[in-house]
């Protein structure tokens, strides 16, 4: 929020949120394939706060990228390219823990339903034959809610419902 928008409104800048937000909801291009999921609701419910876009995969891999999906072996879960096979758990969860030390303060997190990074329980969960066996939270949002663990982490889907 800027001064102006302040003054003009009586809004504090200080009342501000600080709110991490998917960076392909606020309409940049770091899909996969190259496109955005641009989000007016999402984008309309934050424009009085501080917003940190946020994209684990873009920074790994580029954009456009091979897709990459949720594996489960064993007990744990790895994000694997769906092409290639390379494992990029680490590297995302890196981007994760630069998100922590950056902006230990934030107020809120709002995710892309469905991504294998983002996702919140809304996640294709594979098996080492590649059979669909379920669905979960994304490798970023599994870490996120053990790094921020007193704030609404919530994805834009349920944004709406909720009407935060
Ligand atoms: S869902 Fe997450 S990882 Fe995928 S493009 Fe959007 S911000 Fe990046």
């Amino acid at each position: 929020m800027n001064l102006t928008y302040a003054l003009a409104t009586g809004v504090s800048a200080f009342n501000a949120r600080k709110v991490a937000i998917s960076a392909c909801l606020l309409g940049e291009f770091c899909r996969y394939d190259g496109a955005s999921k641009s989000d007016a609701a999402v984008i309309a419910a934050f424009e009085n706060d501080e917003i940190i876009p946020f994209c684990p995969e873009a920074p790994v891999l580029g954009t456009p990228r091979q897709r990459i999906s949720v594996v489960k072996k064993g007990d744990q879960r790895f994000v694997m390219g769906e092409q290639s096979g390379e494992d990029f758990t680490q590297a995302i969860l890196a981007q994760v823990e630069l998100l922590v030390q950056n902006h230990p303060d934030l107020d809120m997190i709002v995710l892309k339903s469905k991504s294998p990074s983002c996702g919140l329980g809304t996640t294709p969960i594979f098996n080492e034959k590649k059979e669909a066996i379920g669905f979960g939270d994304g490798i970023a949002a599994q870490k996120l809610k053990v790094s921020y663990p007193d704030i609404v982490i919530t994805d834009e889907i349920n944004l709406k419902e909720s009407k935060c």
